[in-house]
């Protein structure tokens, strides 16, 4: 049997980079699901659709085959057979994403692709529904979280690691909390703790703080 770690929690709270490393530590496969609704969203706004356009979305969905694949280790999100990776990272599509991502059409086909994946193979699955949907059975569930403040200063200090200059800290903080009002406030699979998810937040912590706790979380279980 497959082993399932799950990560859930707010936008900028750290899951992508603990996931990775908890994966790197256990040799398990990290899954990135926010990148798959990422590309989703990437797809619709090539087709020129806004967050309006439900029902184009719903049908332009059984177009978009996304899957993933693995390059020295580090996911890649293919969309329609093309490397999507370099192009869903922007704020635009992070938007759309959230704002697709209530679509059941748009979840009930990334979800199974995430079943699937996490039957296969032994994984650490990041996400906003992973230990409550997704793989309620998973051995391991953690929700990380952090002040909004925190995530927002993170986010900033990413961007202007980028090298862009006109990043805006009070509009980063207030797309965050419309975002998380979003993730958590949807009718289908609303981010929120699972009953049996150990909550982590990671405000005052640093990322081997962080991981080193999901590891003796893991060591406790297996
Ligand atoms: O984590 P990330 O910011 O890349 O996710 C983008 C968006 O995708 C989220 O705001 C959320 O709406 C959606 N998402 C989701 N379920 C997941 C992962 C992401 O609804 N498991």
């Amino acid at each position: 049997m497959s082993y399932s770690i799950a990560i859930d929690g707010p936008a900028g709270a750290g899951k992508s980079t603990i996931a990775r490393a908890v994966a790197r530590e256990l040799s398990f496969i990290y899954v990135d699901t926010g990148a798959m609704y990422r590309a989703m969203a990437y797809y619709f706004l090539k087709q020129g659709l806004t967050e309006n356009d439900t029902e184009e979305i719903k049908a332009a969905c059984q177009n978009a085959e996304v899957s993933i694949a693995y390059e020295n280790g580090e996911q890649k999100v293919i969309l329609n057979g093309e490397d999507v990776t370099p192009y869903i990272r922007s704020e635009a599509v992070g938007n759309m994403a959230s704002k697709s991502s209530p679509i059941p059409e748009v979840r009930a086909k990334l979800t199974q692709l995430q079943k699937n994946l996490a039957a296969r193979e032994n994984v650490v699955m990041d996400g906003r529904d992973i230990g409550t949907c997704v793989l309620p059975n998973a051995q391991v569930k953690v929700y990380l979280t952090a002040s909004t403040h925190t995530r927002a200063l993170r986010r900033y200090k990413e961007l202007l690691e980028k090298g862009q200059t006109d990043a805006d800290m009070q509009k980063i903080e207030a797309d965050i909390e419309e975002r998380d009002y979003r993730d958590m406030h949807r009718e289908i699979s609303p981010l929120c703790q699972a009953e049996d998810a150990v909550l982590v937040d990671s405000s005052e912590m640093t990322i081997e703080e962080v991981v080193g706790a999901i590891l003796a979380l893991v060591k406790k279980v297996k």
